[in-house]
C-alpha cells in the first residue's frame, strides 16, 4: 500500500529547516502533502497565496510532494485525504513538549494515526519562521534560510 504523509505547519514562509524535512521523509514516505493550515483569529505575514507558490517552486521536480491548503482539525484532514501518518520536525526540547501534546491528542481523536518526528539536521535547529520573517522586516538578508527556488 502507498504510505503517504501530511506536513502541515504555517510555513510563513517556508524555510530550508522545513525544505531538508521533506526531503529526507520522501526515503520513508511514498508521498508527501504540505498542508497549509489556515487559521482566521491569526494573522499571517505573507498571504496564503505566496507561501503555497513558494512551495510548489521548490518542489516542482518532485512530482510526489503535493501542496494544499486546510482549515480546521489536523486529523478531519488525513480522516478526508485517507492518510494514516502526520509529518513532523523536531529541533529543540521544547518542540518536543509541543509536539508530544498535539500527537497524543490527535491519536486520541483518531487512534489510526501515527505522527513520525524526523530530528532537525545541526544546521537547521536555531532556524524558525519567526526569525526568518524578523529578519525581512528589519531589511536584512534572509536567504541564507529560505530555498533557493524562493524568491521573496
Ligand atoms: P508551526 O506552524 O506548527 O509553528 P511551522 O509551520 O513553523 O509549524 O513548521 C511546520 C513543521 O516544520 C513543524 O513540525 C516544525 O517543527 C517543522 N520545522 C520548522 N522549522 C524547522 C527546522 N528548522 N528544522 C526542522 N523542522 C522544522
Amino acid at each position: 500500500m502507498k504510505k503517504t504523509a501530511i506536513f502541515p505547519g504555517s510555513f510563513d514562509p517556508i524555510t530550508k529547516g522545513h525544505e531538508s524535512i521533506v526531503l529526507r521523509a520522501l526515503d520513508l514516505f511514498d508521498e508527501i502533502v504540505i498542508a497549509i493550515g489556515v487559521n482566521e483569529r491569526k494573522t499571517s505575514f505573507f498571504p496564503l497565496e505566496k507561501r503555497k507558490a513558494w512551495i510548489e517552486d521548490v518542489f516542482r521536480s518532485k512530482p510526489n510532494v503535493s501542496v494544499i491548503t486546510y482549515e480546521g482539525l489536523t486529523v478531519d484532514l488525513c480522516r478526508k485525504l485517507e492518510v494514516n501518518f502526520i509529518l513532523r520536525g523536531l529541533r529543540t526540547s521544547a518542540d518536543f513538549e509541543f509536539e508530544r501534546s498535539i500527537g497524543q491528542m490527535n491519536k486520541k481523536m483518531l487512534p489510526g494515526i501515527e505522527t513520525v518526528f524526523l530530528l532537525t539536521t545541526p544546521e537547521y535547529t536555531a532556524l524558525n519562521s519567526y526569525i526568518v520573517r524578523d529578519i525581512i522586516r528589519h531589511g536584512g538578508d534572509a536567504s541564507p534560510f529560505i530555498p533557493d527556488a524562493v524568491t521573496l
